[in-house]
């Protein structure tokens, strides 16, 4: 493993102010924070990433999770997992995210994984992950072997020439539902940025993943307050039970009145190159009878613009029963 220096900042200022000397933005960058370390350690040790400097942000007060005047919920960026998946508000108001956060990893790695880390987690992309092959995202320019190689877990949806990796976060799908906002500190002062514009598609810059800048600290994430009566469902499809990352999965926010879909939120996992909202798939139930037919044709229409790779191409069919059946569970359970 290389050397690096390890910095332990006094406060949120003086962390912003060391991150802003890196050349590039933090992923990928010579300073880079760390909060739980089960991303960015992990690779670390793999010499995916060699930062020179490693700016500890878990003494800094981002550890709350509170109410906001609004009536939403203000989540700070060390908020680990595991505490957030058990808050009572987000049990209560926000049951896609508890489900989603539950879903991922396993109990030791939800204790120490955060909010703020676990939106700038990294793909599983095997290629990306060994230095030892070529891969865009890693050293941009080098390839994508993925495209004609292994790539039965990439990516259907968002994918360029480049780079066909998948966003592995189950916390950011449910996030991408909830139509939350990511507020970061920069060297420029605080910025709020819309979680729909916080992720890049690959295009022809698979190494640059988010708007973040040198310098950006992710402080907190806000949600807008919960619609009163609406369904919540996180469905994951994995390999196996536990401790897997998700073939497909589902978040599904809906209000039903009537026998209609009067309100629908909808995002996809594991089949975008980054956490994939639908507005296809809103359009196509909104309006419409809360049925098994509405449902296939809400995942027909999610994955309308899927383009398969030469061994994932039965994710198209299990995203589409993955959403299609966590509407029922959603109108049913
Ligand atoms: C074996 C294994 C299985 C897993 N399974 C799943 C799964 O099924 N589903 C799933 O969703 N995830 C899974 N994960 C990923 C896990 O959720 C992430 O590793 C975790 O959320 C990262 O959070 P962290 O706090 O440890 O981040 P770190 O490793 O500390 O940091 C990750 C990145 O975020 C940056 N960063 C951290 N904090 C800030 C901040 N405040 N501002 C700006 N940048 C910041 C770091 O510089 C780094 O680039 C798995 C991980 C492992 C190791
Ligand atoms: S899919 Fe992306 S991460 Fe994987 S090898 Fe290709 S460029 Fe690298």
């Amino acid at each position: 493993m290389h050397t690096f220096e390890f910095i332990r900042p006094a406060d949120a200022a003086a962390a912003v102010a060391t991150a802003a000397q890196a050349k590039t933005a933090q992923q990928g960058a010579d300073v880079r924070f760390l909060a739980g370390g089960t991303t960015l350690v992990d690779l670390m040790k793999l010499n995916v990433e060699t930062p020179a400097r490693v700016i500890d942000v878990n003494r800094l007060p981002l550890d709350k999770v509170e109410a906001t005047a609004d009536g939403g919920l203000k989540i700070g960026a060390t908020v680990r997992n595991s505490d957030l998946a058990h808050h009572p508000t987000v049990q209560r108001d926000y049951a896609v995210l508890s489900q989603a956060l539950l879903s991922g990893a396993s109990a030791q790695l939800r204790n120490m994984a955060t909010t703020a880390g676990n939106l700038l987690q990294r793909t599983r992309c095997m290629y990306f992950r060994d230095t030892a092959m070529p891969c865009n995202k890693r050293e941009p320019g080098t390839g994508c072997p993925a495209i004609t190689g292994s790539n039965r877990t990439l990516a259907v949806l968002g994918t360029s020439e480049h780079c066909i990796a998948t966003n592995p976060s189950d916390m950011c799908v449910a996030m991408a539902a909830l139509e939350a906002t990511i507020h970061v500190q920069g060297p420029k002062g605080p910025r709020a940025i819309p979680f729909g514009d916080f992720y890049l598609l690959p295009g022809s810059t698979p190494n640059r993943e988010t708007v973040l800048e040198p310098g950006d600290l992710v402080t907190h994430i806000t949600l807008p307050q919960a619609r009163p009566g609406s369904k919540q469902v996180y469905l994951k499809l994995r390999d196996r039970a536990s401790y897997e990352f998700a073939l497909a999965s589902a978040a599904v926010v809906i209000t039903i009145a009537g026998g209609n879909v009067t309100h629908a939120r909808i995002a996809l996992g594991g089949v975008g190159t980054k956490p994939w909202r639908s507005p296809e798939a809103e359009a196509a139930l909104t309006g419409k009878p809360a049925n098994a037919a509405t449902f296939r044709k809400t995942g027909e229409a999610a994955m309308r613009h899927a383009k398969p790779q030469s061994e994932n191409g039965f994710k198209i069919e299990l995203a589409k029963r993955c959403l299609a059946h966590a509407l029922q569970i959603a109108t049913t359970g």
